[in-house]
């Protein structure tokens, strides 16, 4: 299987390689092959894809957001008309299923680019301000050259998330994705310019740890949205405060997901598992921390173990398969030590935590785990680990598990299943948390702000709020009578 794209960069509207840079390679994780092999980034070529967007920002700002705007709708378009195509390079990309890329990935990033195609015509209006004869009124504009830096777990739609809010606002885009998964940005730049996108204004460059800085240090770059964990969102967050450069930070969690022993016990379950498994668990928002109320504890693991171990794993092509390999070699090897620590500080291995059958033994597969009796001190109970792997903890009543749940670093997402509605409102008010679901867990459509509190990161996605992100607002004062000066 090959996935080769033309070269490593698209820049200008066009596809540009630079041999000098380092060579890597793009591999699929379910067999281990190698599908591209690339180059990162040099210094002249971050140099050119940052010139190119700085050409052609200022005459995208000019235009009308309408104009703009058709364009996005057009690449969402374009998008849906080729979601199988683009969800194979994102199964090939990331090791994810096609099941879940073909409902999840190129979708959601064409909804970003209808979504703010559609809304921005009104969006972006400034305010009249009266102020009793004069009156003011304000606009806002675009901020001028965006990077966007992605994580390797939705490569497509982090592209999409980043550059249909910047794009409509009137910004240039230079992408750089994650050096695990390369290709698919490449893909959404290629659509954009198709959709008929000027020239320049989204650019995608490859590259890893040290390209990053490359693009935050730039002195054209006006601001930077990363999705990554947060001890990179502190590397970048604190480059770009050294120069006063707008910043959105979608960080890393361990996020509570809270059942009541009153919850509907299926649909929790179902909820624990998708906010667990998906994405080979690979998914930033996950309720990795299952506190589930004593009452209910013993229904809740034997149902947990049976629909677990009935989770069909392998080949990702396949349509049936619901769990695919970690996204790499490394990853997996992080998760199963993870296990280990999991194991050695006395949590129950309910199920899971090796290497399933009958999978390629190239391929970076692990079993869907779950841990019970796991307690708020142990390791797998306090880190991210970026996995399949399940935590469950138990807890007596409500005060106790909301001060539990908050006692965390993290503050990404939380859920809570209860069929007490007072209960329920009452609980997602004390969760420390930026996104929140009850009865249900990890949806996130684009019309919904989506971001972090506390270490998670800061800065929404998505709905109108991201447009704060990507805008400044300018204020005019306008005067209506000649100045009356007092001297
Ligand atoms: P990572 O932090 O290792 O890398 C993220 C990106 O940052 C990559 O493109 C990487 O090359 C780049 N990078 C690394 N160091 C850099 C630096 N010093 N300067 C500039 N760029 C740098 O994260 P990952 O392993 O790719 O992704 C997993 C993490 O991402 C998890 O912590 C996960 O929770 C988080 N994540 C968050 C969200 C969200 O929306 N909050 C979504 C997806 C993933």
């Amino acid at each position: 299987m090959k996935a080769q794209p033309p070269a490593s960069h698209f820049i200008d509207g066009e596809y540009v390689e630079d041999i000098n840079g380092a060579a890597f390679d793009s591999i699929y994780p379910a067999t281990g092959e190698v599908i591209a092999r690339l180059h990162a980034a040099t210094p002249a070529i971050v140099d050119k894809a940052i010139a190119s967007a700085k050409r052609a920002q200022g005459e995208w700002a000019a235009m009308s957001p309408t104009a703009r705007g058709r364009i996005l709708k057009r690449a969402a378009d374009i998008m849906r008309a080729r979601n199988r195509e683009l969800s194979e390079l994102e199964t090939l990309d990331t090791g994810k299923p096609i099941q879940e890329t073909i409902v999840a990935d190129p979708t959601s990033g064409a909804d970003a680019f209808e979504f703010f195609g559609g809304v921005a015509a009104a969006a972006l209006n400034g305010d009249y301000i009266p102020l009793g004869g004069d009156f003011a009124f304000t606009k806002r504009v675009p901020l001028g050259v965006c990077v966007g830096i992605g994580a390797w777990n939705y490569p497509q739609q982090i592209a999409c998330w980043k550059g249909a809010p910047a794009l409509i606002s009137g910004n240039a885009m230079v992408f750089k994705p994650s050096e695990n998964t390369p290709l698919g940005a490449l893909k959404i730049a290629e659509i954009l310019f198709e959709a008929g996108l000027p020239k320049g204004l989204y650019n995608v460059i490859q590259g890893d740890r040290t390209t990053g800085p490359l693009l935050v240090n730039h002195k054209d770059v006006a601001k930077v949205s990363l999705t990554g964990s947060v001890e990179t969102g502190r590397k970048v967050a604190g480059a770009a405060a050294s120069q006063l450069k707008h910043v959105t930070m979608e960080l890393g969690g361990k996020s509570p997901l809270i059942v009541f022993d009153d919850a509907d016990l299926e649909s929790a379950i179902g909820g624990a598992m998708l906010g667990n498994f998906y994405s080979t668990g690979q998914v930033c928002s996950n309720g990795t921390r299952v506190f589930v109320q004593k009452g209910i504890k013993q229904k809740f693991l034997s149902r947990l173990k049976e629909r677990t171990e009935k989770i069909i794993i392998g080949d990702p092509m396949v349509e049936e398969t619901q769990l695919g390999p970690m996204v790499s070699r490394a990853q997996l090897d992080k998760v199963f030590a993870y296990i280990e620590k999991g194991k050695a500080e006395g949590a129950t291995l309910l199920t899971g935590g090796g290497i399933p059958n009958d999978v390629s033994a190239e391929g970076t597969y692990i079993q869907p785990t779950v841990f019970a009796d796991v307690t708020d001190d142990m390791t797998i109970a306090r880190e991210e680990i970026f996995g399949p792997v399940m935590c469950v903890l138990d807890f007596d009543n409500e005060d106790e598990v909301i001060a539990r749940a908050n006692g965390t670093e993290f503050g990404l997402s939380a859920g809570v299943f209860t069929s007490d509605l007072t209960r329920a409102h009452r609980v997602v008010d004390r969760l420390e948390a930026g996104t929140l679901w009850i009865n249900t867990y990890n949806l996130a459509p684009v019309e919904v702000p989506f971001g972090g509190s506390k270490q998670s990161g800061f800065g929404r996605e998505n709905s109108l709020a991201a447009l704060n992100h990507y805008t400044e607002l300018k204020s005019v004062y306008v005067a209506m009578s000649p100045v009356q000066a007092p001297y």
